[in-house]
């Protein structure tokens, strides 16, 4: 098969599916609001859960950060690209998340890929949550160990697995809070299944950094595990975008290495870190707007119990709406749009055959009528019985 009639053929064969994926070219779509072409919608599709993305503290410190250093960071880490101000946040990370190291990623995507492609060598076992995000099971997958999955948030299946014969380590891979989801992994539970076996615990917490545990530090600090490597992003929560892995002294190091998206790729502008660090602050300070996502959380799952959709177990700010056919997925989502509500229809193979679902995502900027619309508009589409 040619080139061209290979491309035609994936092409064809995601249409069929009513698995074909077009971005929209929106504005304002980390806010509450967001506009398409000329009309306004309500948000429920941004993964800006504190609201902090147009917080006027942290683009106020973008600013300055670039007139201060300019834009672009000039380089690799390695080479010219790590700044002072980068060093600073790394250690103020690393502090307070309670680990020895922080050490700064362009996005949660590289950080996944760079930490599992620096570690996992031939031999080793990589078992992952079989619902783990496409960044880390593609790692593993481009791994010279041997991924298997375990059953989702069982750390039975978990110990199950450590009894394979491994010649090498093992690492096991779990997210705090589910991105597709929205509920949380026993974190305690699954590092003492791995640590039997003499394995480390990842933990890829872009969901639950900024949003749950004391001040926001994350799924695993709530939880009161630590995870002997763990990723945590700023494109959610935070606001801004980035990531960082945390761990302990000679794990840094050794990726300071090894982690080839740190060594072969510019460093993160030193004004998106001076804005990471805005929101850092932000987000210590962030009790009351953890306190407003909860109540819109509470309202929203209260008020949709009683409509006849198939909520998810999730007490988290990602709260789908499990509907099964990709095709009703599609249909429902452009009648919520026509009433006004954005949000977006998550199909295969991003979950999984069958488990099309509308992915809704409240964030502190809601106000209680906004989650009140969605209501009124989820009652409206609702398929008669
Ligand atoms: C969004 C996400 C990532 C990717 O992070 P980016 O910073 O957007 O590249 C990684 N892991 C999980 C679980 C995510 O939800």
């Amino acid at each position: 098969m040619s080139w061209s009639e290979r491309i035609a053929q994936g092409l064809q064969s995601r249409r069929q599916a009513d698995a074909y994926r077009r971005r929209l070219a929106i504005i304002g779509g980390n806010g509450p609001r967001l506009q398409y072409r000329g009309r306004q919608y309500l948000n429920f599709s941004s993964n800006d859960y504190l609201g902090l993305a147009r917080n006027p503290d942290i683009i106020a410190a973008w600013a300055e950060g670039a007139s201060a250093h300019g834009v672009g960071s000039g380089g690799s880490g390695h080479v010219a690209g790590y700044s002072e101000a980068h060093r600073d946040l790394e250690q103020r990370l690393a502090g307070w998340l309670g680990y020895e190291r922080a050490l700064l990623f362009n996005a949660g995507y590289a950080a996944n890929q760079g930490l599992i492609a620096a570690l996992v060598a031939k031999g080793d076992m990589v078992l992952a949550d079989k619902l783990s995000h496409a960044s880390l099971l593609e790692a593993a997958v481009l791994s010279p160990g041997q991924l298997r999955r375990f059953h989702h948030n069982d750390a039975g299946s978990l110990r199950q697995l450590t009894r394979a014969e491994c010649t090498g380590n093992r690492l096991a891979i779990t997210e705090g809070i589910f991105s597709m989801d929205g509920d949380s992994a026993p974190l305690a539970a699954l590092q003492r299944g791995i640590a039997d076996a003499g394995g480390w615990l990842l933990v890829d917490d872009a969901h639950g950094f900024g949003v749950v545990g004391e001040q926001g530090r994350g799924s695993a600090w709530q939880q009161g595990c630590h995870p002997e490597l763990l990723v945590v992003t700023f494109g959610k929560a935070a606001g801004v975008a980035g990531a960082a892995v945390l761990c302990a002294e000679p794990v840094a190091e050794y990726l300071l290495q090894y982690a080839r998206h740190l060594i072969y790729s510019t460093a993160m502008p030193p004004a998106q870190v001076c804005a990471i660090d805005a929101s850092l602050d932000a987000i210590i300070r962030g009790d009351g707007l953890r306190a407003q996502l909860g109540r819109n959380i509470t309202r929203f799952r209260a008020g949709a119990a009683g409509l006849g959709y198939r909520l998810a177990p999730s007490a988290s700010a990602i709260q789908p709406l499990l509907v099964g056919e990709n095709g009703r997925a599609l249909e429902l989502t452009e009648s919520l749009r026509e009433r006004g509500c954005w949000l977006t229809a998550i199909r295969p193979p991003t979950v999984p055959v069958g488990g099309a679902r509308l992915r809704i995502t409240l964030t502190a900027a809601h106000q209680s009528a906004d989650i009140d619309c969605l209501l009124e508009a989820l009652a409206d589409v609702r398929r008669p019985a």
